[in-house]
């Protein structure tokens, strides 16, 4: 069983006085695997959070490399990282955090080739902006009793869920909230924009609702956060499963 150093011990210091991190919460919090898929906008701060907050066991799926027009939100890189692979830059800055902590990476975009990569994954984040990729993540989530965050950012607007694939007894999942064909053109940062504020805001939302789920701290079960991040304000809504839904 993995433990803590005492090293670790200290970096984590001011965040395990927290009465939430019980002996019991912190030897569960250093068991969590997190599967990141994209290393974007919200991948870049979400991991950088989740290490930062005592997380040991990541796996970054990016094929990737670095480009200027990413750095608006994708704080994980600088001018001297364009041209490198994400996953390989991103994964030297985590290490800076805590040396210690175990990070794999798959240096290619998600398929069905390397996805069985992540099935030890306690929770598999969808963070790619791709609507293919977040129905193929769906889909295998659900196949495999994997529990599911759906996270994206369009403009200043972020929605995120997480999908409780693991214990849910009642089907809910992607499909039965956006039903759309694995085709559809929908709108992507590259064309409509993005603010890498938040982008930001998605990727600590979504830190937070993993660490919420994992530590029992809050309900996060089929709850769906959207925010517009302009006003800052962050709106929660239950959601049903969809009769009709395919998947089902
Ligand atoms: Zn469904």
């Amino acid at each position: 069983m993995n433990k803590y150093s005492e090293k670790e011990y200290e970096i984590f210091s001011r965040l395990f006085i927290l009465k939430e991190f019980s002996e019991e919460n912190i030897k569960k919090l250093c068991e969590i695997n997190i599967g990141i898929v994209g290393i974007g906008g919200i991948g870049c701060p979400l991991s950088q959070y989740l290490v930062s907050s005592g997380i040991k066991k990541l796996t970054l799926v990016d094929g990737d490399s670095v480009e200027k027009n990413n750095l608006n939100r994708q704080i994980l890189f600088g001018v001297n990282d364009i041209g490198k692979k994400k996953v390989n830059v991103a994964k030297k800055k985590l290490k800076l955090i805590n040396s210690d902590c175990n990070i794999d990476i798959i240096d290619n975009n998600i398929d069905i080739n390397n996805i069985n990569s992540l099935a030890k994954c306690s929770i598999i984040v969808d963070a790619a902006d791709d609507w293919k990729t977040s129905k193929f993540l769906n889909e295998y989530c659900l196949k495999n009793s994997i529990n599911f965050l759906y996270a994206s950012v369009i403009g200043h607007d972020l929605q995120i869920i997480l999908f409780d694939n693991k214990n849910n007894k009642e089907h809910l999942c992607l499909n039965c909230i956006f039903p759309n064909k694995n085709d559809v053109d929908l709108p992507r940062c590259e064309t409509v924009g993005i603010s890498g504020i938040s982008a930001g805001l998605a990727g600590l939302i979504s830190a937070q609702k993993i660490i919420n789920f994992s530590l029992n701290l809050s309900n996060e079960r089929n709850i769906l956060t959207v925010s517009d991040g302009k006003k800052i304000n962050i709106e929660n809504f239950i959601v049903k499963s969809k009769h009709e839904c395919d998947l089902k």
